[in-house]
């Protein structure tokens, strides 16, 4: 009782979240029917049976849907607002937010700028209504080979607005990060960072090819790196911070159950981990739940979970000088949440 209320009230940061996968449902609901656009679905718990996956397939056709949702710009001003409404209410200090633009440009027609421009309003307005920050990173989709020049352009000329990294998403079989490698040195080139998915749907070799093609400084959940132990070796040696998504591992299939999840023995190898949400209402999760999970299945403790959050905050692309700071204030709060939900349980 005492651990469930820290997590709930403990400052963290999430690294791996995608905008689009984040849309409230009843927001989804509104939007879809002001837009003309048809959705399976009229209400949140038809939605629910909507985000029933079978696999990774019929889950990208389930985004594919939602986005083409997204018409106007004020449609993205608005759902980026609600990110922050909804980081405030996890206590999420800071994330670091992923969206597809070449989807919305050719789903919408609307350019590349006024798309970029209603996201900062929504995030400015959030981080001044819920003091909350978010910074974007702007991928790639696989599926799209030919678009992935044009996405490391439009990053890169965003980089004084919020965009701080080049992802590549979308189907990872049959689409290896060798395809990409020009795009990603050139948004090295640009100042780019670089957070590759890989090692999800794929295999070890898709993690080693992020890494050796792409430069990957983070790896978009990994969480098939352990089936390599040379891959695991060298993760642990280079400290490559790892974005796992436990439940969207359960729902999309790569793992039956949570017990099965080898976040542990990934933790206990000496990996950099970090803990994230990925899509948050189509998988009946937040980053809360995410934290809970651990503890209840995995049996992480109070200082592992403090651990896990203050990972995402060093691995995120903060200045420097801002992680120290916010890295101070972490600690103060783990302290006093301690103290108040900890020591006071232990003894009742
Ligand atoms: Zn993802």
């Amino acid at each position: 009782m005492g651990l469930s209320k820290f997590i709930r009230e403990m400052p963290k940061v999430e690294l791996h979240v995608h905008l689009e996968g984040s849309i409230r449902p009843e927001t989804l609901l509104i939007l879809a029917e002001r837009n003309g656009v048809p959705l399976p679905a009229s209400d949140p718990k038809g939605l629910e049976e909507f985000y029933h996956f079978t696999d990774f397939d019929h889950f990208i056709h389930v985004y594919v849907t939602i986005s083409r949702c997204l018409r106007t710009a004020d449609d993205f001003r608005l759902i980026a607002y609600e990110f922050g409404a909804e980081m405030a209410r996890q206590r999420i200090r800071y994330a670091e937010v992923t969206f597809s633009p070449y989807t919305h440009v050719t789903n919408t027609g609307l350019p590349f700028a006024e798309i970029v421009a209603a996201l900062n309003d929504g995030r400015c307005c959030a981080r001044a209504d819920f003091g909350v920050e978010f910074q974007w990173v702007f991928d790639i989709v696989r599926n799209d080979p030919s678009s992935q020049h044009t996405v490391v352009r439009w990053a890169a000329s965003a980089l004084d607005q919020g965009v701080v990294a080049l992802g590549l998403g979308g189907t990872e079989r049959g689409y290896p990060p060798e395809w990409f490698t020009e795009s990603f040195a050139e948004a090295r080139r640009a100042g780019l960072h670089r957070v590759p998915h890989a090692g999800e749907v794929a295999g070890p070799e898709s993690v080693w090819g992020a890494i050796r093609y792409l430069d990957a400084e983070r790896i978009g959940h990994g969480v098939r790196s352990g089936e390599d132990p040379e891959l695991v070796a060298y993760l642990r040696d280079h400290q490559i911070p790892l974005e796992l998504c436990p439940t969207s591992n359960l729902c999309l299939g790569v793992y039956p159950s949570l017990s099965d999840h080898p976040v542990r023995r990934l933790w206990d190898q000496g990996l950099y981990l970090t803990i994230n949400s990925d899509d948050p209402p189509m998988f009946g999760t937040d980053l809360v739940e995410e934290y809970q999970k651990l503890a209840d299945g995995h049996g992480f403790t109070a200082d592992e979970l403090e651990r896990l959050s203050l990972n995402a905050l060093q691995a995120s692309f903060l200045p420097e000088e801002q992680k120290r700071d916010w890295h101070r204030e972490f600690l103060a709060e783990f302290a006093s949440l301690r103290t108040r939900h900890l020591n006071q349980g232990e003894t009742e």
